[in-house]
C-alpha cells in the first residue's frame, strides 16, 4: 500500500533514515517549562532551516513530506498540487525541493489543519507561489492578530497578510480537487479551538492535523482552546471514522493506522486518568512528575517536541 517508504517502518528508523533524529533531539525543550523559557520555538526555527524533507508515496496522487516541523500531505493532478499544511517558515528551501522531486506542477492550494506556527510557517511563500489558502475561521483569528502560546512560552506577532486564510469553513466542508473528493471535519475544541482533518476518500488517506501524534506524546495549547479532554475527544472521533484499510497521516511522526490511533487514545487515557487520581489525592505537578504515572512509555513517547514532565504539565494543567 506504501510504495516507497515500508509502512512498517518505524518512525525512529524513518526519521534516522532522513537524518532527522538530530534535529528532532535538539527540538527537545529540555528544562523549558522549569525554565519558562522561550525556547523550543526559536530552536525549531533554526532546526528547520536545515532539517532534510523527505517524501514518502502513499496512495494513488497522495504523497506525505516529513520535516521538522507538521507533516505535509500533497495531492498532484491537473488542477495543479493541493498541500494539507505547510510547515515552519524556515524550511522554505527544503520544502520546495521535495515538491519538485514529485512533480513540477504549480501549488494551487493549501488547507491549514490549524493555525500553530508548523503548519502554517509556509503560508505565505505557498500563496506567493499563487496557492489559495481554505482554514478553519479560527485559524484565520488567531493568525491575524499577536497570540501567545503559555505552553511555549512564545508570542507570535500577526502573520502577514499573504499568509492569512483567505477561504474560510466554519464546520464541514468537501472539495472535488484532482478527480479526487476531500472531507473536511471540524472538531470540537481538542489540540486547539481550529483544528480540522483532511480526508482523501477515494485514496482512503486520513490526515488527522495535530489531534494525532504517532508514538509521541502531544502538544496541546491551552491558550487556544486545547485540553487534555478535547484532544482525547477528538481520538474517539477519528476512531469513529478511520477503518482498517486507511492510511492515517498524523501532525507528527510516521503515517500510521486505525491500530496506532486507538494505541494513542489509550496511551492518552491511561495517563490522565493516573494524572488526574493523584491530583485528587492533593499531589502537586512536582510530586505527580516525580511519581512517574507516564513511565512505561516515556522512552518511546517522550522524545520529540514534548519530554514526559512537560506533557504531564499539560494532563494535570486540564484534570
Ligand atoms: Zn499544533
Amino acid at each position: 500500500m506504501v510504495t516507497t517508504t515500508s509502512a512498517g517502518i518505524s518512525r525512529r528508523q524513518f526519521l534516522a533514515a532522513g537524518g532527522l533524529a538530530v534535529a528532532a533531539g535538539c527540538l527537545v525543550p529540555k528544562g523549558l517549562f522549569a525554565q519558562g523559557d522561550d525556547v523550543l520555538v526559536p530552536n525549531a526555527f533554526k532546526e528547520a532551516a536545515t532539517a532534510k524533507v523527505t517524501v514518502q508515496t502513499l496512495r494513488r496522487n497522495i504523497s506525505v513530506l516529513y520535516g521538522a516541523g507538521g507533516n505535509i500531505a500533497v495531492l498532484t493532478g491537473p488542477d495543479g498540487k493541493l498541500l494539507v499544511d505547510s510547515e515552519i517558515v524556515t524550511s522554505r528551501a527544503n520544502v520546495s525541493a521535495a515538491l519538485a522531486t514529485i512533480n513540477a506542477d504549480p501549488i494551487k492550494q493549501l488547507i491549514n489543519t490549524h493555525w500553530h506556527f508548523d503548519h502554517t510557517g509556509g503560508n505565505e511563500w505557498v500563496h506567493e507561489a499563487g496557492a489559495s489558502i481554505l482554514a478553519h475561521e479560527n485559524t484565520r483569528k488567531n493568525l491575524s492578530k499577536e497570540t501567545r502560546v503559555e505552553g511555549w512560552k512564545h508570542t507570535f506577532p500577526a502573520a502577514p497578510a499573504g499568509a492569512i486564510p483567505s477561504i474560510i469553513v466554519k464546520d464541514d466542508h468537501t472539495l472535488h480537487v484532482n478527480d479526487t473528493t476531500l472531507m473536511l471535519n471540524h472538531y470540537l475544541p481538542a489540540h486547539t479551538d481550529s483544528d480540522i482533518s483532511v480526508h482523501f476518500t477515494e485514496a482512503d488517506i486520513f490526515h488527522t492535523g495535530d489531534t494525532f501524534w504517532n508514538r509521541d506524546y502531544p502538544f496541546i495549547d491551552y491558550s487556544t482552546g486545547g485540553s487534555i479532554d478535547g484532544t482525547i475527544r477528538a481520538t474517539e472521533a477519528n476512531l469513529a471514522k478511520v477503518t482498517d484499510k486507511m492510511i492515517v497521516i498524523p501532525g507528527h511522526g510516521a503515517v500510521g493506522s486505525r491500530a496506532d490511533l486507538i494505541l494513542f487514545r489509550d496511551v492518552l487515557v491511561e495517563i490522565r486518568e493516573k494524572v488526574a487520581a493523584l491530583k485528587r489525592q492533593g499531589k502537586s505537578l512536582a510530586e505527580v512528575v516525580a511519581a512517574k504515572p507516564s513511565a512505561r512509555y516515556d522512552a518511546e513517547w517522550g522524545n520529540l517536541f514534548m519530554t514526559p514532565s512537560a506533557f504531564l504539565a499539560l494532563v494535570y494543567q486540564g484534570v
